[in-house]
Parts: structure tokens; C-alpha cells; sequence
């Protein structure tokens, strides 16, 4: 059973992420390709270098180094490639301001516990735990087979946040040991949810009813202007809702562009540069639409 994980974030004190206070590892790796994705960094699986232009006092040492010609020099200016760059990690040895940095490190089961376990008395005050997100957990299936049972043998509530998209023996695999399934609903319509994430939707549907049926979930809509926020669209998770025979509720996520910066120093185009963030009154009326029909609807 694999041991280790590519993780690129541990975040503390987490208060949107299931109940209570939560510390959410974030791991590297996602079948979707997400316009709006605010965690750029994660949809690789594997550790990459990132540029910070601010920092950066263009000394050229990191020119000097790269053989790969991942950074150059244009109108006085370093310019970093990503798609060139193999992270052999010569040039975060010679930047003296850190402004090629490593995003993503490899870690042990027994290292994320470590740190997991440092924030145990807040999980035990607030009746939290711990959530996986990416990216998308299940591409690390072996390491959280592995983790989970030692998490609960602690006592420690578990959840998963997922993109649901995945053979169903697999996903159920990983998920049938969770506390609370936290199940991303992006877009209803298939060839829209193709366009905007890069896959279709059946598979994601199919097991957001399976899973529902066994386990605790909440559905997570992410609502972006212009995109995926018509009313047509919520009114089919709604259809979707009352289809399942038992009790579900929604987060929904209003766009931000928390993300950005990471683009830049991704080296990549920022995909929805023209969108802007909706407003309460607008998230409040999305809200409304799954209250009218008796499904709890958290704006987080
Ligand atoms: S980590 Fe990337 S940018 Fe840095 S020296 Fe290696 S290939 Fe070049
Ligand atoms: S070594 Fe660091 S500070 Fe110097 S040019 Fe490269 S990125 Fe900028």
C-alpha cells in the first residue's frame, strides 16, 4: 500500500470545509480542469516550481543555472516557462530571494498525521476533524486507505472533498471509509460541464446518487457569473435532490479571485479574468431557490 501523498497545503483553523474546525490537507493531482479553478497549483500531480515576479531583483542567477530554458530574459524582464520547467530544483538553490520556490512535497502517512495531530484539541472543542481536498483525493486512493483508519482509531472525524468523478469501485473504495462526503456539483447540463471542466458529467452524477444513498454528503456548487449560475442550472440540482430518497443539503460557493496571483506565478493565463464575484443579493436568491423546496442552503 503506497505510503506517501504529493501535498501542497495543510490549512489550519478551516471553518467552511464540514463541521467544526478542520484542518484541510490539500493534495496535488485532478482529473478536471476547472476554469474558474482557485487552487491552480493543484491540478498537477506532481511537486512544480512557481515564480514570484515581485520578488524577484533580476539577478540572472537562475538563468544561468537552468538548462532547460524554463526562465529567459525579455525586455529586462525574467520570464518563466512552466511548460519547460522539469522542477529539477537548480535554480532554488542560487535565488536568493526565494522567488522560485517548490509547490508540493512528498509526504508520509505517519508526517501528515504528525501534523494533523497538532491541532487534535480543536477538533475535540468544536466537534471538528480533518477534510482531504485537492485537487481530486481519490487519484491518492492508497494513501488514504491507509491514513483514514488510523485517523479514526484517534478518534478523529474524517471527511473528503471530491470531485466525484471516478469509476465507481474506485471512488467507493476510498469514500465508503469517510464521516461526511463534501460532493462538488459544478454544472448539470453535460456538454457545459465539459466545456467548463474538460469532462463530461455521468459519471459524476451517477455516483453522487450511489454515494448519497450510504454516506453523509453535502453537495458544494460553486456559482460563477456568467457560467454555471442560470437558474435552469439549480433547479436540475433540485430535480437531482429530490430524486434521492433521503435528506441532503448544499454549500454554495460564490467565485473569487483568491487564485489569481497563483496563475502568475504559475506562468499560466488566468482563464475568466473578466468575471467579477456575485453579489449576496444574487447568492441569496440561489439560496431561495433550494429553501422554497426544503433543502438546506449554506452561502460559505
Ligand atoms: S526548476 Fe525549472 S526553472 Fe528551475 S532550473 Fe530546473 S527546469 Fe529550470
Ligand atoms: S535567481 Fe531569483 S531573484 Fe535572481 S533572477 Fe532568478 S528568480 Fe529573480
Amino acid at each position: 500500500m503506497k505510503n506517501t501523498a504529493v501535498v501542497f497545503n495543510i490549512q489550519r483553523y478551516s471553518i467552511h470545509d464540514g463541521p467544526g474546525i478542520r484542518t484541510v490537507v490539500f493534495l496535488k493531482g485532478c482529473p478536471l480542469n476547472c476554469l474558474w479553478c482557485s487552487n491552480p497549483e493543484s491540478q498537477n500531480k506532481k511537486p512544480q516550481v512557481i515564480y514570484t515576479s515581485n520578488t524577484c531583483i533580476g539577478c540572472g542567477a537562475c538563468l544561468k543555472v537552468c538548462k532547460y530554458e524554463a526562465v529567459a530574459l525579455k525586455n529586462d524582464k525574467i520570464q518563466f516557462y512552466m511548460d519547460r520547467c522539469t522542477s529539477c530544483g537548480e535554480c532554488l538553490e542560487v535565488c536568493c530571494t526565494n522567488s522560485m520556490e517548490i509547490v508540493g512535497k512528498t509526504m508520509t502517512v505517519d508526517e501528515v498525521i504528525y501534523e494533523i495531530e497538532k491541532d487534535k484539541q480543536f477538533y475535540s472543542n468544536s466537534e471538528g476533524g480533518v477534510t482531504f481536498s485537492g485537487g481530486e483525493p481519490i487519484l491518492h486512493s492508497e494513501f488514504l486507505h491507509s491514513i483514514v483508519p488510523k485517523l479514526k482509531e484517534k478518534g478523529i472525524h474524517v471527511a473528503i472533498e471530491t470531485t466525484g468523478y471516478g469509476e465507481w469501485e474506485e471512488f467507493f473504495k476510498v469514500v465508503k471509509d469517510m464521516d461526511l462526503i463534501l460532493f462538488d456539483l459544478k454544472e448539470m447540463n453535460s456538454e457545459k460541464h465539459d466545456k467548463y471542466t474538460g469532462v463530461h458529467n455521468q459519471l459524476i452524477i451517477e455516483n453522487a446518487k450511489k454515494i448519497s444513498k450510504i454516506k453523509e454528503t453535502i453537495f458544494r456548487l460553486p456559482v460563477i457569473p456568467g457560467y454555471n449560475d442560470e437558474i435552469e442550472n439549480f433547479k436540475q440540482v433540485v430535480t437531482l435532490l429530490k430524486e434521492l430518497d433521503h435528506e441532503c443539503s448544499v454549500h454554495l460557493l460564490p467565485y473569487h479571485t483568491y487564485g489569481k496571483e497563483k496563475y502568475k506565478k504559475l506562468g499560466k493565463k488566468y482563464n475568466l479574468p473578466e468575471v467579477e464575484s456575485p453579489s449576496k443579493e444574487d447568492m441569496q436568491k440561489i439560496a431561495n431557490i433550494f429553501e422554497k423546496s426544503d433543502i438546506k442552503a449554506s452561502i460559505v
